[in-house]
């Protein structure tokens, strides 16, 4: 196996112990117990300041556990079957599993809430067990930090433990690594990063462990591995396949790249939104309290049952569970009926009247979509048929959730595809070492995390995260073991963390009465307010440093600080979809209050 390159020691321009590779979950995990192995540790990730963490910021932030091991290799087993995973692969997670309690208690320093423990009847909670038919299901359960969810809690915990750690973690943000440095016998002796537009030459005493996450931003790799046109990603834009092909060159063998988990409507659709680089998540599908609306494919006919509670963009077909047939442009179809009850419903995050298109009659519907003549037509004169004989003898769909469509005015809305991340990547073993083309293990790179992750098959909710949490510790200590390569000094702290500079506020001026305030709760880093307050009053809020998401927190970072100043009150209701941004502010407003009070 021949590398890129073999570098002489003194090619490189600094030397660490270990280099990992993506600051998401994995990451900060790989590069926390390799510090506290006491090795010197630089974390790398292509994301700027305030946008890190890749898919893990953007998580529902469940992490799988389970009671009993022998029911979870069971259950484990039955989701992985007609594939097959490696033994050690297998127990390594699947004990981690076991371990996730306990881990949450001694390494993140909270005591975890078990989804089906606190809340046993909540519909959400139902949701836990996503393969309950399956042999061993009962043991399976996910844990969270608190009680809410997609606002980032177990992120900026995993996030702090980098921090607390900057004696020995540098950290590099802005600096995408471009290339493994190899030994003539394949042994990764370090990595090409781009920094500050040059290339640099870090020399990894002790490897280098890949936590780049997958390629949901690449559509080439999409089109290649996925056999889709188009997917729209849910998480980081940074997840761009660069591990992919880095651990190709490498001579890595690649494992479980077909696999992808959707979610959002249904089997995983969202609103075709103009502009938007992301979906977000929210779930509908057909229940007991809607009616006319029905969803179809390129050609205007339904392709599945509108009810079905997707499992991660898999629906059931003849006995397994297979993504869902795409559409180019699905649509959703509905009457006046079913839109007047989504209206007093909204969907988070979009205004459903920004989007529809509408018409008089389904033919005209259908014309205005440039549909083939009579297709739509046809689909909904079969579904009202189906509703009324209360059987739908094409998908199966509830007759509970089904009602002939009504009256008009008809709408559609454009769909996408989602993407929330894959699962493919260079394989590894239960010692988180990536194997190579001759099956055995690639001195000196390990990889953890959804880079090469471990479903082979069907996934079960809230695993990723838990396999960034146990591979990313086999990672960080294994890499920590290996053998040092020998380099004339040892491995340096070069003091450069991103992390720390990024959070360090410029000079503030400020006038009488005006008082700086700061949250660290929102998705992305330090959120400073500068607040001019005068007799109890709140007269004016100004943004002076924020990283949250453009397409969601900044919606309530625009809103919010005129409501506020407009009720005097820090309480205003959280903008929907962004309720980590709106606290993060409500609480940086609320600190800078205080400070008038000192
Ligand atoms: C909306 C959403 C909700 C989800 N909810 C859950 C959930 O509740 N539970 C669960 O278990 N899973 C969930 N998942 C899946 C889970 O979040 C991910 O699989 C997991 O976070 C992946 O972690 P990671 O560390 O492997 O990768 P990521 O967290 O994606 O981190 C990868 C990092 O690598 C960086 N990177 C990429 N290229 C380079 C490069 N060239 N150089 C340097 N850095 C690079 C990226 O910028 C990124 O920061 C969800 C995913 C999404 C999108």
């Amino acid at each position: 196996m021949k590398g890129d390159s073999v570098i002489l020691a003194d090619q490189f321009d600094t030397i660490y112990d270990v280099v990992v590779l993506g600051f998401g979950g994995a990451g900060a995990t790989a590069a926390r117990f390799a510090a506290d192995a006491g090795k010197q540790v630089l974390l790398v990730d292509a994301a700027p300041y305030g946008e890190e963490g890749g898919n893990t910021r953007y998580a529902g932030q469940a992490a799988n556990f389970a009671r009993d091991y022998d029911q979870m290799m069971t259950y484990y087993n039955w989701l992985t079957y007609p594939m097959t995973l490696p033994e050690d692969v297998k127990a390594a997670y699947v004990h981690g599993l076991t371990q996730n309690k306990a881990y949450f208690e001694k390494y993140l320093g909270v005591k975890p809430m078990a989804s089906r423990e606190i809340a046993p009847n909540s519909p959400l909670t139902a949701r836990v067990v996503e393969y309950p038919e399956f042999p061993g299901h009962d043991t399976n359960d996910a844990l969270s930090v608190h009680k809410g969810h997609f606002d980032a809690a177990l992120w900026k915990i995993l996030r702090q433990k980098v921090v607390d750690r900057a004696d020995r973690i540098d950290v590099w943000l802005d600096s995408p690594a471009k290339k493994l440095l190899q030994a003539a016998d394949g042994t990764v002796v370090g990595v090409t990063i781009l920094r500050n537009g040059e290339l640099v030459q870090v020399a990894a005493r002790h490897g280098v462990v890949l936590t780049m996450g997958g390629f949901e931003n690449n559509q080439d790799m999409i089109q290649t591995y996925l056999g889709e046109a188009n997917l729209s990603p849910m998480g980081s834009l940074y997840n761009r396949g660069d591990g992919i092909s880095m651990a190709e060159r490498a001579g890595a063998k690649m494992w479980h790249m077909t696999n992808y988990e959707s979610y959002s409507l249904m089997h995983g659709l969202y609103f075709a939104v103009p502009g938007a680089k992301r979906s977000h998540e929210t779930y509908w599908e057909a229940g007991p309290e809607d009616g006319g609306v029905i969803v179809i494919g390129d050609d205007g006919t339904r392709y599945f049952n509108e009810a079905e509670v997707a499992r991660h963009g898999h629906i059931y077909s003849h006995g397994s569970w297979r993504h869902a047939p795409l559409s180019v442009k699905p649509y959703m179809i509905f009457d006046q009926a079913q839109y007047t009850h989504f209206q007093a419903k909204p969907f988070k995050y979009i205004q459903l009247a920004d989007l529809v298109i509408k018409a008089d009659s389904i033919a005209a519907l259908e014309q205005k979509l440039g549909l083939p003549q009579g297709n739509l037509t046809a689909a909904i004169d079969t579904y009202d048929r189906y509703a009324k004989a209360g059987k739908d003898e094409q998908f199966g769909r509830p007759a509970e959730t089904m009602r002939p469509f009504g009256a008009g005015p008809y709408y559609a809305v454009l769909m996408v595809n989602t993407i929330l991340n894959t699962q493919g990547g260079p394989a590894r073993n239960g010692k988180a070492e990536i194997i190579g083309q001759d099956n055995q293990p690639i001195p000196h790179l390990f990889g953890a995390g959804e880079l090469g992750g471990i479903t082979a098959n069907l996934y079960q909710g809230a695993g990723n995260l838990a396999e960034c949490l146990i591979f990313g510790k086999i990672a960080g200590e294994n890499v920590a073991k290996t053998a040092p390569l020998s380099y004339p000094t040892s491995g340096q702290h070069q003091k450069i963390n991103d992390l720390l500079s990024g959070d360090q506020l410029g000079e503030i001026k400020l006038g009488p009465n005006e008082y700086l305030g700061q949250s660290n709760s929102g998705m992305g880093g330090k959120l400073v307010v500068k607040v001019t307050y005068i007799d109890h009053t709140i007269k004016h809020i100004e943004i002076v440093q924020q990283h949250e998401s453009e397409d969601v927190g900044l919606v309530a970072l625009q809103q919010l600080p005129e409501e506020m100043v407009a009720q005097n009150n820090t309480e205003v209701d959280a903008t929907t979809g962004a309720s980590a941004t709106s606290h993060a502010l409500q609480a940086a407003v609320r600190d800078a209050i205080s400070k008038s009070q000192q």
